[in-house]
């Protein structure tokens, strides 16, 4: 399938399944080396991440355990404007190493925000492992110890992301044609 449309977009392939899973190889491949030992909690930030962390799950052969989390759309004000309350973590994460997972940063609003929370529950550590990344679009300082692949500023679905709720089970990537 080269051309999907959804609603009223159209979007055209732009990074088949091949590519996507050797990327996350990559990824578990150095987690596997560098978290050995750390017993690590990989929380998996839904809805997009979805596919990510069950393809990298699948490779990692060190022992760890893995909660799912969401961002809730409640938006009070902070010094960005807007703050997602972290919900559904409910383990005693102090002590503990965690790999916060994420299907795409992009301004990098939401992994800061997201990992700052995450800080305030007393882990040993908090790494951050993302699929996707626009280079182009984060201004921000943000640090990602994990990164599947770096993309274009342009507006994608599949592989977990949707467009309005559209496309998340599409097994490779598109992209939007403008
Ligand atoms: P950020 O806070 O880094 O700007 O945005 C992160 C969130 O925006 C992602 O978790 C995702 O939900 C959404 N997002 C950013 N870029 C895209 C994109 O190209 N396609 C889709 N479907 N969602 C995106």
């Amino acid at each position: 399938m080269s051309r999907v449309k959804l609603l009223d977009r159209e979007f055209e392939l732009s990074i088949p399944e091949e590519k996507l899973l050797k990327a996350v190889d990559k990824v578990a491949e150095q987690m596997n080396k560098d978290l050995e030992g750390k017993n690590p909690l990989m929380v998996c930030v839904l809805n997009g991440s979805f596919m990510f962390a069950s393809d990298l799950m699948k490779r990692l052969t060190i022992p760890c355990e893995i909660s799912f989390v969401k961002l809730s759309s409640y938006s009070g004000t902070g010094s960005t404007g807007k703050v997602k309350e972290l919900i559904g973590l409910n383990e005693d994460i102090a002590g503990r190493t965690i790999v916060l997972l994420e299907d795409i940063v992009d301004t990098g609003l939401t992994i800061i925000n997201t990992v700052e929370q995450v800080k305030q529950m007393g882990p040993a550590d908090v790494k951050v492992a993302t699929m996707l990344f626009k280079p182009d679009a984060c201004k921000r300082d943000v640090k990602l110890d994990y990164v599947g692949m770096d993309i274009p500023n342009d507006f994608i679905v599949g592989y977990g992301l949707d467009y309005d709720g559209y496309g998340r089970n599409l097994k490779d990537i598109y992209t939007v044609v403008e």
